[in-house]
């Protein structure tokens, strides 16, 4: 298990108190049992070391493998056939016109709607057919950041954390990578696009998943904002997290190991090359 910074991001745990928690995956929460999937010790050099959930493939050729998904709203079928797989520690990329399904395809992996068919195997579990185990392993982070507009950080975070989690994870872990203890006193509705989406994704990752889903991460955020979300998603996936991300954003397609298109309905490989032209060509 790799340490970043002197710090170790630790994703697919539960809860530290031990209590059967809600989990958020942004958008819809979940309940989840305690125990069992992760188990924390301080080593001497004040390190955080987890063991359970890890980031290894299990053996598995592929942890994420997506097959046959398929989506109609009445009769008009956004998503015909959409298969792909993702090892650990890779990013992908969505990519596509307005209204070509990214948003559909992202919700349904984090299990807010429902796929009309296929299959979304983690690690050798159909999270489709066991949507219980959907809290643990991914976290969800959609297009319109899911907070409480009247609440500061530090009191939307504890909606999900418990308190000395917090205290833990904002001077050591994720929430200070995010930078979140530089804004824990500011409401949401004075915050920038780029604290609340940086709240958002602290508040996606309390169960500490392996996947995170990510809906147009970078949309209307400054280039330090982006670059500070962009250190964040690279050092995640640095330490074997799966990050899959709807997004049109230059910076953030650097991070990613793949990238497709969603067009009629079906994902098409595609190389970016660094070439916005040849994107919108693409489309
Ligand atoms: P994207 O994220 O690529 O912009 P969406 O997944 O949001 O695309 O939408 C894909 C298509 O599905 C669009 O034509 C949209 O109008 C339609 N759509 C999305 N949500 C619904 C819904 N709840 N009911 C009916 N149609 C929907």
């Amino acid at each position: 298990m790799g340490i970043i910074n002197g710090l170790e991001a630790w994703h697919g745990g539960s809860r530290a108190d031990g209590k059967v928690g809600v989990v958020n995956v942004m958008g819809f929460t979940a309940r989840q049992e305690q125990g069992g999937c992760c188990s924390g010790r301080r080593e001497g050099n004040g390190n955080l070391r987890y063991s359970g959930l890890g980031h290894g493939n299990g053996g598995m050729s592929m942890d994420v493998e997506i097959r046959g998904i398929k989506k109609a709203y009445f009769r008009k079928k956004v998503l015909t056939d959409i298969s792909f797989s993702m090892e650990a520690g890779s990013c992908a990329a969505i990519l596509g016109s307005n209204g070509s399904g990214k948003s559909t395809l992202l919700s349904i992996l984090a299990g807010v709607r429902k796929a009309d068919g296929g299959s979304f195997f983690y690690r050798g579990t159909d999270l489709f057919r066991c949507p219980g185990q959907i809290p643990k392993a991914l976290g969800y982070v959609p297009q319109g950041d899911p907070l409480m507009e009247e609440l500061n950080a530090w009191d939307n975070l504890r909606m999900w954390y418990d308190r000395e989690t917090l205290k833990r994870e904002l001077s050591e872990g994720a929430l200070k990578l995010l930078g979140i203890d530089d804004f824990l006193k500011t409401p949401v509705r004075r915050m920038s696009g780029g604290m609340k989406k940086r709240l958002s994704i602290g508040c996606a990752v309390v169960s500490h998943p392996g996947i995170l889903l990510l809906d147009e991460p970078s949309a209307a955020l400054d280039p330090v904002c982006k670059e500070n979300i962009c250190m964040y998603l690279d050092a995640y996936r640095k330490e074997g997290g799966i990050v899959l991300m709807a997004t049109h954003d230059a910076q953030d397609l650097e991070l990613c190991d793949a990238c497709y298109i969603l067009r009629n309905g079906t994902l098409h490989s595609w190389e970016y090359g660094g070439d916005f032209h040849k994107l919108a060509e693409a489309l």
